[in-house]
């Protein structure tokens, strides 16, 4: 579990926060492209468009480096760590909401921030105690009342050091996931500005180092609502130089995760997978090649595979 001190930074890190500088521009870029293209994702000739690139120009570099900072400097994000001044979870996650509520779009009232309360019983493996643990969740309501489309991006807020129940120790987390948080929040910040016809929800969980908690709450409060929840674009450790899985090392790239085979796949869909050959069509990967095609666009000097 990679993770470096805001306070010392030797040069191969210094390299790392200038690649997710980079990368977060890409994720923003596949965002954007998402958010302005088709309604399905069938490959189409993608174009560059003029809003979308002024957005893409608007992404600040050193607003990025200045949430990093913040972030690391909070000492632990661990999803049990104590409520302390300064330092801890709660913390963490009032500078988030504070930034959120401090943006024009929250004070015109078009972007609704919520700290969204959940009590996770204990599990006798990463929870040992009940614990109350909160996503925040910044709202742009589309602007088509005929479109209940839901976009979600998302980062996980919380950290871990090497033992995942060291809920004291330091464990900065500035790429995982701070750098994830980071974008979010570049985008809210951008995003809010623009109005969408559907709409867009901004998502900082938690308590996914103890066992993706925060996005358990999250997924049984869309079901509930019977969101029209159309793509989510989770960001886990922008940029980061290493594949921790492969230990592939091509800082030059984006990596783009997406299901392949649904989890939730109906006896009758498997059956039309085998019939069809159609094992590499799911909608996420049909989402993920849209993505590479505007990022292509987009972003020329960019690689993405
Ligand atoms: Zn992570």
């Amino acid at each position: 579990m990679p993770y470096f001190s805001a306070k010392s930074y030797n040069q191969e890190q210094v390299m790392q926060i200038n690649m997710w500088k980079k990368y977060a521009l890409g994720a923003f870029t596949g965002l954007c492209a998402t958010l302005f293209g088709a309604s399905s994702f069938a490959q189409t000739l993608v174009m560059r468009d003029a809003e979308v690139a002024k957005m893409v120009q608007a992404v600040d570099a050193e607003r990025l480096e200045e949430y990093v900072y913040t972030l690391a400097g909070f000492g632990t994000r661990h999803s049990l760590s104590e409520r302390a001044e300064g330092r801890g979870i709660d913390a963490s996650q009032e500078y988030v909401k504070a930034f959120f509520d401090a943006l024009p779009a929250a004070k015109a009232g078009r972007l609704e921030v919520v700290l969204d309360r959940f009590t996770v019983p204990a599990d006798g493996r990463r929870i040992p105690e009940d614990v109350e643990l909160a996503n925040i969740m910044a709202t742009l309501k589309g602007s088509d009342p005929q479109d209940d489309r839901v976009f979600i991006v998302s980062a996980h807020i919380d950290s871990r050091a090497l033992n995942v129940m060291d809920r004291s120790g330091e464990a900065p987390g500035a790429n995982d996931d701070g750098s994830g948080v980071a974008g979010v929040m570049e985008m809210a910040r951008i995003l809010s500005e623009h109005r969408f016809p559907a709409t867009l929800v901004f998502l900082i969980v938690t308590g996914e180092e103890q066992g993706l908690k925060g996005a358990e709450h999250m997924a049984k409060r869309a079901k509930a609502e019977e969101w029209n929840l159309v793509a989510m674009l989770n960001n886990d450790m922008i940029g980061n130089s290493r594949s921790s899985g492969t230990e592939l090392a091509d800082n030059t790239r984006v990596r783009i995760f997406s299901e392949g085979i649904p989890v939730a796949e109906t006896e009758r869909g498997a059956a039309i997978r085998r019939y069809t050959n159609a094992e590499n069509d799911s909608p996420s990967r049909q989402l993920a090649r849209y993505m590479k095609e505007v990022v292509s666009a987009m972003w020329i000097s960019w690689r993405s595979n």
